[in-house]
């Protein structure tokens, strides 16, 4: 049985950023909180919390005092910046820089429109920790919108400024901005008021032509993520258009012996939040079962 790792899967630089920043404290510290999980893995969690690492929510970090916490990639609303510099909270800063610069376009366009009694509309899940740090850029006045019928709470005389969340599908989003044009058009609204920004992560969608070639060499596929993950869901509908045989898995746990019935090779992949180590745990694990 052929098994083989995808080369372009494993954490993007945006989470191997954060990563490293907590194991280098924990190295030297021992512990360390991070407000929120760090990232979209359950196995990848254990291992930092062995280390030392404690996962915090909003309430307990207001509880915090003189200590260090560290944000990560998803980045933070302005407001966690304030109870840190009252409570004498050292922040370690690891909000992606993709997701920061989002941050501040986001937080400039909303200052230029807010007068105008325009809308900043953000395509994303409103329950995500990235969605919630650029809605804090607008002082939570932007509009979320997740799916099409969302799209009915816009006005379309008024102007729009439109963002995605960095994990959204770019397919999805272009189908959003079509619906947005085709709206203005029709309630008689002004097209030049209308401005949209592709921020979509090219880490997420550049995942997806690499997919194409590395699902098409193998009979079978295992996407290993969280369910967590947003864009491991995208890519695991990427992963099942091009490959019928294609199964989501957490760890080895997971994986089914039915799967490899009749299939000579076996092509693992996974999301930018899944550790190298743990697809090669599965690996080894599905070499050992397949001998
Ligand atoms: S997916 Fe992109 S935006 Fe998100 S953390 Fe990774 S590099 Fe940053």
């Amino acid at each position: 049985m052929k098994v083989e790792i995808d080369p372009h899967a494993g954490f993007c630089f945006g989470v191997r950023k954060a990563v490293q920043s907590a194991e280098e404290i924990l190295t030297a510290e021992g512990s360390l909180f991070c407000l929120g999980d760090l990232v979209h893995n359950e196995e990848e969690l254990l291992r930092l919390r062995a280390l030392g690492l404690k996962t915090i929510n909003h309430e307990e970090f207001e509880s915090l005092r003189n200590c260090k916490v560290l944000i990560r990639a998803h980045g933070e609303p302005p407001e966690t910046y304030w109870t840190a510099r009252q409570n004498n909270i050292d922040l370690i800063d690891a909000t992606c820089p993709v997701v920061l610069k989002l941050q501040g376009k986001i937080e400039k366009s909303y200052r230029e429109i807010k007068d105008h009694d325009g809308q900043l509309v953000i395509f994303g899940k409103k329950s995500h920790a990235e969605v919630r740090g650029l809605e804090g850029q607008t002082g939570y006045k932007a509009i979320v919108i997740e799916k099409m019928d969302d799209l009915d709470k816009l006005d379309y005389t008024k102007p729009i400024h439109l963002y995605a969340q960095t994990t959204m599908n770019r397919e999805d989003y272009k189908l959003v901005i079509k619906e947005v044009t085709n709206r203005i058009e029709r309630s008689g609204g002004n097209a030049e008021k209308f401005h949209c920004t592709q921020s979509i992560c090219q880490q997420v969608s550049g995942r997806i032509s690499l997919l194409t070639d590395f699902c098409r060499r193998f009979d079978c596929i295992l996407f290993v993520s969280s369910p967590k993950s947003s864009n491991g869901r995208i890519l695991f509908e990427e992963c099942k258009r091009l490959k019928s045989g294609s199964y989501f898995v957490t760890g080895p746990g997971d994986v089914q012996p039915q799967w490899f019935e009749n299939v000579s090779s076996v092509g693992i992949t996974g999301a930018t939040s899944t550790p190298v180590w743990l697809m090669e745990k599965i690996a080894l694990h599905v070499k050992n079962r397949t001998k």
